[in-house]
């Protein structure tokens, strides 16, 4: 893979052991980044609740062990510019949650994802598969609402993985783009970007999040983007990079994003 690629890209949506579903430390990211040339890194482990939620996030109470580690990795790898952010679950009625969220730490963004529809089970877990199984139009409905809140909630920086109801391989019938539209117009309205997510490329799906012509409708709208890996272990940090930056070129994108303190600023892609 070229290297002029990856220094042109961050990759920002990585997690750790913290989430207890990911596994290497943000040393073991950064290592994988410098050897790789990555521009920058960025963590965006699960965001903890106010009190115990469910078995796949960081406690409250380790918000600080969270921080500790990326400071290690910081003191380690000085070389690598090293983000610190948060994949913040956008549940209604915790809106006040992700505010405090945002005082508890000098974050360089937070990311908005929806996992959890309405009823309270989550839209990408493998324990709920039959669910889509059974009809995806009524959950795509659900989901595509919910994002569109997630949105226009204003509380993130910008938005994850698009379009995770297809994980499973599992699509509505018919042009996806009656589900595409309003999300992407929610994006242009309020200006906040969404992330190419390789993740996509290695579930049942085997291809990014989101589809291509969310992608072209998005261009179309001037909404930006980033490229994420959404790594669970330092082995996927960058992975699928190479194709998603020649996908985002072949739908017109020119730039990427780069956070700081919660202020974006555009990098033309390599
Ligand atoms: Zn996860
Ligand atoms: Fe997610
Ligand atoms: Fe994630
Ligand atoms: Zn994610």
């Amino acid at each position: 893979m070229p290297s002029n690629i990856f220094a042109a890209l961050a990759d920002y949506h990585t997690h750790t052991p913290l989430c207890r579903h990911a596994e290497g430390w943000p040393v073991d990211y950064a290592r994988i980044a410098v050897e790789r040339g990555l521009g920058e890194l960025g963590f965006a482990d699960h965001n903890p609740m106010p009190e115990f939620f469910d078995d796949w996030r960081m406690l409250r109470d380790e918000l600080p062990r969270y921080f500790d580690e990326v400071e290690k990795a910081r003191a380690q790898f000085p070389q690598l510019n090293i983000k610190l952010g948060l994949e913040c679950d956008f549940i209604p009625g915790y809106e006040w949650w992700i505010q405090e969220l945002a005082d508890m730490a000098d974050w360089d963004y937070l990311i908005g994802s929806v996992h959890y529809l309405p009823g309270g089970w989550e839209v990408d877990h493998p324990k709920y598969i039959a669910r889509h199984q059974g009809g995806a139009e009524e959950i795509w409905r659900d989901y595509w609402a919910l994002l569109g809140r997630c949105i226009r909630s204003g509380l993130f920086d910008f938005i994850a993985h698009p379009d995770l109801p297809k994980k499973f391989g599992i699509t509505p019938q018919g042009d996806l783009r009656r589900f595409y539209e309003p999300a992407v117009a929610a994006l242009a309205e309020t200006g906040t970007p969404f992330e190419i997510n390789t993740a996509g490329m290695r579930r049942d799906c085997h291809e990014e999040y989101p589809a291509r012509s969310f992608i072209d409708l998005a261009h179309s709208a001037g909404v930006p983007l980033l490229i994420n890996s959404d790594a669970h272990r330092p082995s996927d940090v960058a992975a699928g990079f190479d194709e998603a930056a020649a996908l985002a070129k072949d739908c017109g994108y020119t730039h990427t994003l780069r956070f700081a303190q919660r202020q974006r600023s555009s990098v033309p892609l390599a």
